[in-house]
């Protein structure tokens, strides 16, 4: 039988960072899913990043993933989006050529050293059952090949007991095209883990060929395009092709409602819980009763394809009534579908069973990773598996587990909420989640992440030089604008242009930086020996911006480091694993059963979970606090 430190179940988003990532720090790893022309699939819309998500991907490369470089390198349209609100708002979103995203990822994995690819479907999990919790052994395929492994990190995205519907009609399947996959959850059932049912559905696919562009409203990319990855391997992109905006209306929408009785979510066929956030066009109407119209988004999925992805009209209603509605929309009246919009039910595991490196509390060595978490989206899942990765090979090699903190990355904030508050909706990210936003900017990903990737093993030697280079000049740049100042005379014309008062008093350039109306970049153009200093530094039009950011968000930037530090006191207090908290009398009834069954190693981590009141944690500062 064939042995392997890791073994990864599923190519998804989730599954492709975590192979890579145990297989680059040393492990031997298999990969292990169900049909290799699928890698990193995009099952719904093709595109990566956006609000929150965005930053996500710049935290998955500044620690040394794959996503943000496999983006940029088949990025077929890139806009910052937010640019107009502040920076801790901005959010890269890129629209990607789905075919190549896969074949990249593909590409990718086949050449990494220490990972083996195994295409087959993993039917049955192995236990040893013999200590005092089980742990696991290996996997069995449907082919009947037994593998061994440390560790096994499940990444099995949609595919668990997968139920597709549209209209009354409902079939067995993982997502279009791809079979479900039974055995899993009862194996994991079997040793006592809990799982549960989720929800979520995707729009139909149109033919390029049968769509009236003339009668749209194109939307384009940014005139000077950015990319995800902080590293020199790739470039922004540079032909881009245009997204188009339609519109439902009053017609559109009497035709939708003809569907609804048939509709598996009204009629009670579905019973998973679905995204409010990215709700169906059907459950749009319902909502919003009143609204005469919703916008959509035509999406290319790719350079070499016809096919386009009709972003907000996700539905599982009748396969007809989708039709008949599509071509009432202005534009789309003879369009052809390459097939419908469908909803998905699949089985999930309730993530409050994970501690925080994402290893199982119940079952040893066994990690979970994606959509099984109950989230959704390629970004949240990519950023599990990377972590996954990183901790089911430090488990192998006997490491403590890497933990980021909330105030350290959005991956922590992601990770934390699951494992302490759980999961009753499928969870995405929303800046709104974070307290610390204007610390996890998009801009500053590295500086916050990479020096623990370096650390890690997998930012290499030569990208980690180039950063500290970066930081090096940025630090310069911030500190030369503290010391110099600039006289009156030098400035008063620049601020007449800007329609701004005259000053009476010089000032240092740094406080000339905090106000509004001014920009570094401005004051470059107009200030002979700051151009000169950042030409002899060779500071380039990012670390300007850099600065910039750092400087006007100064105030902001320090306020939420003291109350992060403030709140990392009640981090650093540990609680003892076995702790019997039912016998602590003085904690709420709710607090104690809360506490019991997810087991915070922290004070801090109890404080987040949902019934645990500040009652409950004063009384818990008192029994651990120092
Ligand atoms: C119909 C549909 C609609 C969606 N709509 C949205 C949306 O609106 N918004 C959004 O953000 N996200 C949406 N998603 C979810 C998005 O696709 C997922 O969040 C993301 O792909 C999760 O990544 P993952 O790696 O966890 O799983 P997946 O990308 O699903 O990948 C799972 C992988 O595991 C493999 N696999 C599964 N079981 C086994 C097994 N037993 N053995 C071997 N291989 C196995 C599969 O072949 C696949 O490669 C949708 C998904 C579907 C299917």
């Amino acid at each position: 039988m064939e042995r392997f430190d890791v073994i990864v179940v599923g190519a998804g988003h989730a599954g492709c960072e975590a192979a890579s990532a145990a297989a680059r720090l040393g492990s031997r790893t298999l990969l292990l899913t169900m049909d290799m022309t699928k890698m990193a699939s995009m099952s719904c819309n093709p595109a990566v990043g956006g609000v929150a998500k965005g930053q996500i991907v710049r935290e998955i490369d500044a620690l040394g993933g794959e996503m943000g470089e496999v983006t940029d390198l088949t990025t077929i349209q890139f806009r910052m989006l937010n640019r107009s609100k502040g920076a801790a708002m901005w959010s890269p979103r890129a629209q990607c050529d789905k075919s190549r995203f896969s074949a990249e990822w593909r590409h990718r994995l086949e050449n990494t050293q220490n990972l083996y690819i195994w295409q087959d479907s993993a039917v049955d999990i192995l236990f040893d059952q013999s200590g005092d919790k089980p742990r696991v052994t290996g996997v069995k395929t449907q082919m009947g090949v037994l593998f061994e492994a440390d560790t096994i990190i499940l990444t099995a995205g949609t595919f668990l007991s997968g139920l597709m519907h549209c209209g009354r009609s409902n079939a067995s399947g993982g997502r279009a095209g791809d079979a479900a996959v039974r055995g899993i959850t009862e194996a994991l059932q079997s040793v006592g883990i809990e799982s549960g049912r989720m929800k979520t559905g995707t729009p139909a696919r149109l033919d390029a060929r049968t769509i009236n562009f003339e009668a749209l409203e194109p939307q384009y990319g940014d005139e000077k395009p950015s990319k995800f990855s902080f590293s020199d391997s790739t470039e922004p992109v540079k032909e881009q092709l245009p997204c188009f905006l339609v519109y439902t209306s009053q017609q559109v929408h009497d035709t939708l409602r003809t569907g609804f009785d048939d509709s598996p979510l009204f009629n009670g066929t579905i019973k998973g819980i679905g995204p409010r956030y990215c709700p169906s066009i059907e459950d749009k109407l319902r909502t919003f009763a009143d609204k005469e119209q919703h916008q959509l988004f035509l999406e290319p999925e790719g350079r070499d394809t016809n096919e386009y992805y009709l972003n907000g009209f996700s539905s599982s209603l009748p396969y007809e009534v989708q039709l008949d509605a599509l071509h009432k929309i202005s534009g789309l009246e003879d369009v052809h579908v390459y097939r419908p919009g469908y909803a998905i039910e699949y089985d999930y595991f309730p993530p409050t069973q994970l501690w925080h490196s994402l290893e199982s509390k119940v079952v040893d060595n066994l990690y979970f990773a994606g959509q099984v978490n109950g989230t959704t989206g390629y970004e949240e899942a990519a950023a599990q598996g990377l972590l996954a990765g990183i901790n089911a090979h430090r488990r192998v090699k006997g490491l403590e587990p890497v933990v980021l903190h909330r105030d350290e990355a959005y991956i922590g904030v992601l990770i934390d909420d699951l494992v302490t508050k759980g999961v009753d909706e499928p969870y995405r990210m929303f800046t709104s989640r974070a307290e610390y936003r204007i610390l996890l900017r998009q801009d500053n990903a590295d500086q916050r992440l990479t020096p623990l990737g370096y650390k890690l093993g997998l930012i290499s030697e030569a990208r980690y030089q180039k950063f500290v280079e970066k930081k090096s000049l940025l630090e310069s740049l911030i500190q030369y604008t503290r010391s110099q100042s600039i006289k009156i005379s030098e400035i008063q014309e620049y601020l007449i242009s800007l329609g701004l008062p005259p000053i009476s008093q010089g000032r240092k350039i740094f406080d000339f930086v905090l106000r509004n109306e001014i920009t570094l970049a401005g004051l470059v153009k107009v200030l002979p020996k700051l151009r000169r200093f950042i030409e002899e530094q060779g500071i380039g039009d990012e670390i300007i911006e850099l600065a910039e950011i750092e400087i006007k968000y100064s105030g902001y930037i320090e306020r939420e480091r003291l109350v992060a530090e403030k709140l990392h006191r009640l981090e650093d207090i540990s609680i003892p694993a076995n702790f019997d908290y039912m016998s602590m009398q003085s904690l709420t009834i709710e607090a104690r059963q809360k506490l019991e069954r997810i087991r915070p190693t922290t004070i801090g981590q109890a404080s987040r979970i949902p019934g645990v009141s500040p009652a409950d944690v004063n009384v818990l500062l008192v029994r651990f606090g120092r």
